[in-house]
């Protein structure tokens, strides 16, 4: 029976499989899951970061940058 590969164990492997190898089990995992092929796609933009000046709050010379950048804000 055809249908039981598409168990739920085997389904990242048969769709990883019928991308013919573009994708990883973990890419279709990270796909289905995020939305994205990696976590890292989810992290900031460096073009997001604030410019020379500006905290990471948005303030421009901000007074507590320094504890906003180190914070993590
Ligand atoms: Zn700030």
């Amino acid at each position: 029976m055809r249908q039981l590969e598409f168990d739920f164990s085997n389904r990242y492997k048969i769709l990883a499989e019928a991308s013919g190898g573009k994708l990883t089990e973990e890419d279709v995992y990270n796909l289905e899951t995020y939305g994205a092929k990696h976590p890292s796609e989810f992290a900031p933009d460096p073009a997001d970061e604030p410019k020379p000046g500006y905290c990471v709050c948005g303030e421009k010379d901000c007074p507590d940058e320094y504890a906003h950048m180190t914070s993590g804000y």
